[in-house]
């Protein structure tokens, strides 16, 4: 049976599912509160869209002038079941009726249980399992670290190229790419080690011909060999854990070559290094499945979440092996909101919209029209280099053919001009070349055929006349 994208996983609300422009974008009202932000607002803040919302749901963002938006990106991949789900509706209006905190190291409450026991139950691993719950998710990668140096008592941490774990101290360490989330920010915390990845397009660990793509084994095989001459070179019994990201969200949406994941596991395991999979961006059902390590066969000692768990709401998640979790000295781990009620709620909202399979479906069912209108384009354009990514985690990569070289201009030029037309896309990638798409779930069919549409034509548009400039001949 092929899944067919429905919309009966969220159930019909007030604001119309279809693209609609008032106003140019952005709208005044939109730009007179944005000159508002401006004198009270850090400028440390970037835009993606200057754009004020004024309600979402499903596919949609309504701005204040009346402009409806079709949303692919999802709150950068947080609100997977809509931004007004009506389960997380209900559940977190009827906590804020008994309470809004306690604090759950000061006294306790059911919802913080009950959402550790889901995911100790759902994710990959079939072994005994604790979790703790935070807020944000570079929370929950530096207590992941915390929790493999309590356990290991080692210190050092193995991390990759393109990856992205988050803006704190240690996860800006963590995070490869240096403007603009480490640029002028260090000294950054030791003990951070970067290896290779394995990234088929951009293969780090291998001197191949520009031209000649190695194989995806070779991809594979060389970033596993870097990967172990890394640890040696550091000392491989100085490292607690590795960290990765099963699909990387930030460094531009790379699916590894197969093979690189469960090689990883088999490192992990021969040297007693914990493996801690950040499902930050791609977990949570975004690939099609629950997490996105399930495409690659493999669990984490730990896994982490955080961005679609609770509906918009703040909370983040490290599961991980029961003797792991609880190695750590009683009193070690927490935070004042960690696990806030409300959050708890809305993630079992999140839970049970997720128990009859069909966002899932969903999710393979948005790759599956992206694939058939986007693909194409690779062999259509000269700059498109590759359509990637899982379900509704998808990425086209803009880089002249041939000699790969990025094309950041590209990819800015079409995210602005599908922007000016209703569509909302982000970009991202080391080198700033990547439209990623992140469309909720629980968008329509028709909607997301308009999106897609309107991407589509906007590259043609923006490609012919990218060779339209190169071909036209110099001024004498
Ligand atoms: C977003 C993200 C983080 C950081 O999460 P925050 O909630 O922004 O702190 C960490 N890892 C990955 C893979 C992410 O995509």
């Amino acid at each position: 049976m092929t899944d067919a994208l429905t919309s009966e996983a969220a159930p019909a609300s007030a604001l119309p599912q279809s693209r609609h422009l008032a106003t140019a974008i952005p709208g005044p009202r939109s730009q007179t509160l944005h000159q508002e932000r401006q004198a009270q607002v850090t400028d440390g803040f970037g835009i993606v869209l200057p754009v004020f919302v004024e309600q979402a749901d499903r596919g949609i963002l309504q701005d204040v002038d009346g402009n409806r938006l079709i949303d692919f990106a999802s709150g950068i991949a947080v609100t997977s079941i809509g931004a007004s789900h009506p389960r997380v509706r209900e559940r977190v209006a009827a906590q804020l009726e008994r309470f809004t905190h306690t604090c759950f190291m000061v006294t306790e409450y059911e919802s913080f249980t009950k959402v550790a026991q889901w995911l100790n139950e759902h994710t990959p691993g079939d072994f005994e399992k604790r979790t703790a719950l935070f807020s944000t998710g570079a929370e929950a990668v530096e207590n992941a670290v915390k929790i493999a140096r309590s356990a290991t008592g080692r210190s050092k941490v193995l991390v990759f190229d393109e990856a992205y774990h988050g803006r704190s101290l240690l996860t800006m360490a963590m995070t490869a790419k240096d403007n603009p989330y480490r640029l002028n920010f260090g000294p950054f915390p030791a003990e951070v080690v970067r290896a290779a990845s394995a990234n088929p397009l951009r293969p780090g660990a291998i001197n191949h011909d520009a031209g000649a793509p190695a194989s995806a084994e070779d991809v594979t095989a060389a970033a596993l060999a870097s990967t172990e001459a890394t640890l040696a070179e550091h000392g491989t019994e100085n490292f607690a854990a590795m960290v990765i990201e099963p699909i990387q969200g930030e460094g531009g949406f790379v699916v590894p070559a197969p093979g690189f994941i469960a090689g990883l596991r088999e490192i992990a395991d021969r040297h007693g290094i914990i493996l801690v999979i950040d499902e930050i961006q791609a977990g949570m059902g975004r690939t099609g499945t629950l997490f996105a390590s399930e495409h690659e066969g493999i669990a984490g000692d730990i896994t982490l979440t955080a961005k679609a768990l609770a509906g918009g709401l703040p909370l983040s998640a490290v599961t991980g092996r029961a003797e792991l979790m609880n190695a750590v000295h009683a009193g070690g781990l927490g935070g004042t909101y960690a696990g806030n009620p409300l959050a708890c709620e809305a993630a079992l909202a999140v839970f049970e919209a997720f128990e009859d399979g069909s966002l899932l479906a969903n999710a393979r069912a948005i790759e599956a029209a992206a694939r058939e209108v986007l693909e194409p384009l690779v062999a259509e354009t000269d700059s498109v280099a590759e359509f990637r990514g899982r379900g509704s985690m998808l990425a086209l990569e803009f880089a002249d053919r041939g000699t790969l070289a990025p094309r950041a201009d590209l990819a800015k030029e079409v995210s602005a001009r599908c922007h000016a037309q209703g569509v909302l896309t982000l970009t991202c990638g080391t080198y700033g070349n990547v439209i990623r798409l992140l469309p909720p779930l629980v968008i329509g069919p028709d909607l997301l055929a308009d999106g897609l549409q309107v991407l589509r034509l906007t590259i043609l548009d923006v490609t012919a006349e990218d060779n339209a400039v190169a071909d036209a001949p110099a001024l004498a």
